[in-house]
């Protein structure tokens, strides 16, 4: 455990508060055990996050079923970023410790479009709402829900 990692979940960290229903998100998918969802501040186009119905605050943390069904989730996103932008390419990245960068203490996945060689800056600009709004709806279209 670095010296960054908070000791214990928050509680109130923005992931928890979107599991609750307290903030609104662009759902892409959901089922029992996870959740994915348009990143607010996208690294590429089509920028997925898809987290575990457990209060994990990093890879450390997982409980097995989740780590299965997050991956699971990861899959099916992936194969519709796939379809919808018609590329190959899509980066699977996830970090744990304030020391690799991780600002949202609930372990996620990020799935994002797009080349290593082109990534855009790490939670730093804002996407346009009704941008993210619809490319949820294209990427939800292409996946069967549970
Ligand atoms: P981390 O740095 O923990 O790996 O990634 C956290 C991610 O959460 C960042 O990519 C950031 O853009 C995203 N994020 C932060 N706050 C919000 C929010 O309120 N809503 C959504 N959808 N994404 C968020």
């Amino acid at each position: 455990m670095t010296q960054n990692k908070p000791a214990y979940y928050d509680e109130n960290n923005i992931f928890a508060k979107m599991l609750n229903g307290d903030i609104p998100h662009h759902k892409v998918y959901e089922d029992e055990k996870t959740l994915a969802f348009m990143d607010i501040m996208p690294q590429a186009e089509g920028h997925v996050l898809v987290i575990p119905k457990q209060k994990a605050v990093d890879l450390a943390d997982l409980e097995p079923e989740y780590a299965a069904a997050v991956l699971m989730t990861a899959k099916k996103v992936m194969n519709a970023q796939r379809q919808v932008f018609a590329r190959e390419g899509i980066i699977q990245m996830q970090l744990n410790g304030a020391q690799a960068g991780q600002t949202v203490f609930h372990y996620h996945i990020h799935l994002i479009p797009g080349s290593i060689h082109e990534l855009g800056v790490h939670a730093a600009k804002m996407a346009d709402n009704d941008k993210l709004a619809d490319l949820a709806q294209r990427l939800a279209a292409v996946i069967d829900t549970p």
